[in-house]
C-alpha cells in the first residue's frame, strides 16, 4: 500500500474523520414505529400487518398485480427461477432441479445472486456479454446466443447500479424465440424505463431490501408477478409448502423464505422515503459528473431520453489511453503510478487512505473461478480470451472484462453532502496528476 498521505499529489487534502460509505442504510424514525408495533402486538413472526402493507405498497409503486414478501432478494430470485422452470419444463422429481439439462442465458456483469439461483435449480448457465450504453446485457450478444443455442427458453437479466437495461430489445428477442424473462430489479427499485417502473418487465421480477439498496429492511426481498396462482405458489413454497391440514402435511418441497413481520416494519417505514433517496442519489451522480469533468474518464452512461434511473450507485470509467499499468490476480491487484494516468486499483487505494469506501465494478461471472467452464457469448463472437489483465483495445470483444478493468463504483451514500462529494472528486482528480 502506497503512502498517499505523504504523496505530494495529495498535498492539502485531509482524510475524512467519519468514514464515507459506498451505500449505507438511512433510517428516518418511522421504521422503529412499525417494528415496535410488531413487537407490542406480538406479530413477531412471518405473519402480520407490516408484511401485508409492504406487499400492497410494492404492487402500488411498481404497478404489478401480485408481490410476495420474502427473506431476501436472493430467495425471491430462487423462487422466481423455480416457478419459471416449472412453467417451462414441469415439476421435477423431489431432489432434482427444475432446470436440470437445460441451458439458461444469464447476465454476465452482475452480482452473483442474480445468476446463482439458476445453478441452485441445476440449470447450465450461459453468460451473455455486456454493452457500453447501459452496462447491462447486450441484445446483440443475446441474439448471437440464440443462434448458438436455439433451444433456450429462459433469460435472466439485471438493471445494474439502477440503470435500466435495453428492455425493449431484450424483450423482443425473448418473444421472437419463445423465451421467458426473469428480471432482477434488486438494484433498480424506483427506476423507470420509458416511464414504466422496472420490476414490471419480467415474466417474473424480483427486488431486494438488503442493507445497501435504495430502501432497506436490513434484509428482505419481493417476488413480483401478474399471475395469482404463481404468487400463491411462491407464498406456499416460502412457508415450507404446508398443505391445508391440521398436521404438517407436504406435497411439495418447501423453503423457509418468508419475510419477517419485523423486517417488513423497517421496509414499511422506508417506503415514504424512496423518492427522497432517489433524489439524493441523483444529486450525487450529477455532482460527480460536474466535478470530474475534464478528466480522461466518464460517469456510467445514463440516457435520460429513454430512462430515469434511481442512480443507486455512481460509477466512473477511465479512458483506455489514461489507464496506468494494472494487473489483477484472483484476490490481489498491482498497479504502476504514471503521470497523467490512473486506474481503479490506484483510485480505490487512494480513497481508502482518505477513509472513503469505493468498490471495483462487479466482476463479470465468466471471469469467476466458479463459472470458468461455462459458455460466454459476446457480440463480436470471439468470447473468452480476456484475462484479468487490462485488455481494452485488444479486440478480445469482451465488454464486461473491459468495464471491470477500467471502471469503479464511487461512494454514493445518500447522506453524503455536496462538499463531501467534492472532496472525493478532488482525491480522484489528483490520482491523474
Ligand atoms: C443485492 C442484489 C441481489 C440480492 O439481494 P439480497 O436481498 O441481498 O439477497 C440480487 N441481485 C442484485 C443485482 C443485487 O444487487
Amino acid at each position: 500500500m502506497k503512502d498517499f498521505k505523504n504523496d505530494p499529489r495529495f498535498a492539502g487534502i485531509e482524510p475524512f474523520e467519519k468514514k464515507i460509505w459506498l451505500s449505507s442504510p438511512t433510517m428516518h424514525g418511522e421504521e422503529l414505529e412499525y417494528m415496535t408495533e410488531a413487537y407490542t402486538t406480538n406479530w413477531m413472526s412471518t405473519v402480520g400487518a407490516n408484511i401485508n402493507e409492504v406487499e400492497r405498497l410494492t404492487c402500488e409503486k411498481i404497478g404489478r398485480k401480485y408481490s410476495v414478501g420474502l427473506a431476501t432478494g436472493t430467495s425471491a430470485l430462487h423462487l422466481a427461477v423455480k416457478l419459471l422452470g416449472e412453467r417451462l419444463y414441469g415439476q421435477p422429481k423431489v431432489g432434482h432441479g427444475t432446470l436440470e439439462g437445460h441451458r439458461v442465458f444469464c447476465a454476465d456483469m452482475t452480482f452473483d445472486a442474480t445468476v446463482n439461483p439458476v445453478a441452485y435449480e441445476g440449470g447450465e448457465l450461459v453468460f451473455i456479454d455486456t454493452e457500453y450504453d447501459t452496462w447491462n446485457m447486450d441484445p446483440a450478444a443475446l441474439e448471437k446466443a440464440f443462434e448458438l443455442y436455439p433451444e433456450v427458453k429462459l433469460v435472466v437479466m439485471v438493471h445494474l447500479y439502477g440503470t435500466p437495461a435495453k428492455i425493449d430489445e431484450i424483450r423482443a428477442i425473448c418473444k421472437a424465440h419463445g423465451a421467458l424473462l426473469l428480471e432482477d430489479a434488486a438494484e433498480s427499485f424506483g427506476s423507470t424505463y420509458k416511464g414504466v417502473q422496472t420490476g414490471t418487465f419480467g415474466d417474473i421480477s424480483a427486488i431486494s431490501f438488503n442493507g445497501n439498496k435504495i430502501i432497506t429492511g436490513s434484509a428482505g426481498g419481493m417476488l413480483l408477478t401478474d399471475d395469482e396462482m404463481e404468487a400463491n405458489k411462491a407464498r406456499k413454497w416460502s412457508t415450507q409448502s404446508r398443505e391445508a391440514a391440521a398436521w404438517y402435511q407436504h406435497e411439495e418441497l418447501g423453503y423457509n423464505y418468508r419475510m419477517s413481520n419485523v423486517i417488513a416494519g423497517v421496509v414499511r417505514g422506508q417506503f415514504p422515503h424512496l423518492e427522497e433517496h432517489i433524489a439524493q442519489k441523483r444529486a450525487i451522480y450529477y455532482r460527480y459528473k460536474e466535478k470530474l469533468a475534464g478528466l480522461p474518464a466518464a460517469m456510467n452512461p445514463v440516457d435520460t431520453a429513454v430512462c430515469e434511473p434511481n442512480y443507486w450507485l455512481s460509477c466512473m470509467i477511465i479512458e483506455p489511453e489514461a489507464m496506468c499499468g494494472q494487473v489483477r490476480g484472483e484476490t490481489d491487484a498491482l498497479y504502476e503510478t504514471e503521470p497523467g494516468k490512473s486506474c481503479p486499483t490506484e483510485i480505490l487505494a487512494a480513497l481508502a487512505a482518505f477513509n472513503v469506501e469505493g468498490r471495483p465494478i462487479w466482476k463479470p461471472m465468466h471471469m469467476q473461478p466458479i463459472y470458468r467452464m461455462n459458455a460466454f457469448v459476446t457480440a463480436k463472437g470471439n468470447g473468452r480470451g480476456a484475462s484479468n489483465a487490462y485488455t481494452a483495445g485488444t479486440g478480445a470483444g469482451d465488454v464486461g472484462a473491459d468495464i471491470f478493468a477500467r471502471g469503479l463504483c464511487l461512494p454514493s451514500d445518500n447522506k453524503m453532502t455536496m462538499e463531501q462529494v467534492d472532496r472525493v472528486a478532488e482525491i480522484i482528480r489528483r490520482c491523474f496528476d
